[in-house]
């Protein structure tokens, strides 16, 4: 039976002890005394926080999900090797000639855990039910909602989260139905007001993609979508790579949005070198730890969930607690997944171990140890 000792983040704060895995994977034991979070930051005793969760991947390691096949077992590996332990892979907008066979890839990939491997629990559907004008770095194959289009994807791996502009005709109507069939519905790509923002969580929605990014900003005589995040959401998805998002807009988020959780909206060229990269039909190019279409606009990133909580730590000055929090327990209650990105008894053993600088020393996915020399 595999066992770790250190200082070990509980959802009650962090003991001083040790926890053990089960045969199947799961938290057996967790046992030990209390210890002030000061205390633990001036200590070089382990850190043992839960594995990160990932609700935002299009890729890594040189594969998109949108490629289909083994990509997914490829970007799981990779993003594993940085301490995410579970994620849901994300799709692009796009033609249903090209979903169909991603989805496709996806299926073996949702069903079963690989060792060594984050656990994939779904796709993250990123469009096509989003805004023509605001598409980001997505290609031009907005649509509106079509239930009988993700009943057929959703037949092939499940849809965990859909991502919809609610100010596309028929879009607002269609979300107390993509509830009430068990997605849960995030506003993003969108140009929608205030009003639609507010309107779109009363029919159900609980989230925003990506928030700033490719939605209506706020001016305070029209709050746009991201005043009626920062006025009304519970959970939305930030990516903290210091280049989507203006620190300084980052703590305005923490402070509005309770459940404000990390996600890296990675790509192909996460764990690569400089150059082009495929993100769906799109080539993109990384440089200078960016990625970005040819016209500039950014189009995704390299970002990993380790950095992501290095950032929110040492350049926005959180709590480590706090942080963890965001980069895993948040994530994981937003799709109802309670016995992830949490370390107490019978959740999964998905654990991250950390050295004083935060850098990862060791990585555990349903409690089998994750090759890190993967890591690029
Ligand atoms: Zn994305």
């Amino acid at each position: 039976m595999t066992r770790l000792t250190g200082h070990i983040l509980t959802p009650e704060g962090f003991v001083e002890g040790t926890l053990a895995f089960d045969s199947a994977g799961r938290i057996a034991g967790l046992m030990g005394t209390p210890v002030p979070e000061d205390i633990v930051r001036a200590s070089s005793e382990p850190l043992i926080l839960p594995g990160f969760v990932d609700l935002h991947v299009h890729g890594g390691g040189g594969r998109d999900v949108m490629d289909g096949g083994d990509a997914a077992a490829v970007i799981a590996r990779r993003h594993a090797a940085h301490g995410t332990t579970a994620l849901l892979a994300t799709t692009m907008t796009a033609p249903m000639a090209d979903l169909e066979p991603a989805f496709e890839g996806l299926r073996a990939a949702c069903a079963r855990q690989r060792p060594g491997s984050a656990r994939i629990l779904g796709v993250h559907l990123e469009g096509p039910y989003i805004n023509p004008g605001r598409l980001g770095a997505q290609p031009d194959f907005a649509r509106p909602v079509a239930l009988d289009e993700l009943a057929r994807l959703h037949a092939l791996a499940p849809i965990r989260l859909v991502t919809l502009a609610p100010e596309v005709p028929g879009n607002m109507e269609a979300i107390g139905a993509l509830v009430a069939a068990g997605y849960r519905v995030q506003i993003g790509h969108t140009a929608g007001s205030y009003d639609d923002g507010v309107q779109a969580l009363g029919q159900g929605a609980t989230g925003f993609t990506h928030l700033f990014n490719a939605m209506s900003g706020l001016h305070h005589r029209a709050p746009g979508m991201v005043g009626a995040a920062l006025a009304k959401a519970q959970y939305a998805e930030i990516i903290p790579d210091l280049l989507h998002v203006h620190p300084g807009a980052i703590q305005v988020a923490l402070r509005a949005i309770p459940c404000l959780y990390c996600v890296t909206d990675a790509t192909a060229a996460t764990g690569m070198p400089d150059g082009d990269y495929q993100l769906g039909r799109q080539t993109v190019t990384k440089c200078l730890g960016g990625v970005r279409l040819a016209d500039g606009t950014l189009a995704g990133s390299t970002l990993t969930m380790d950095q992501a909580l290095r950032n929110l730590v040492q350049v926005l000055g959180l709590e480590l607690s706090e942080s963890s929090r965001r980069v895993s327990t948040h994530a994981a209650d937003h799709i109802g997944m309670a016995d992830r990105g949490r370390l107490a008894p019978g959740a999964w053993g998905d654990v991250v171990v950390l050295d004083r600088e935060l850098v990862l020393t060791a990585v555990y996915a349903q409690g089998e140890r994750v090759e890190l020399a993967d890591a690029g």
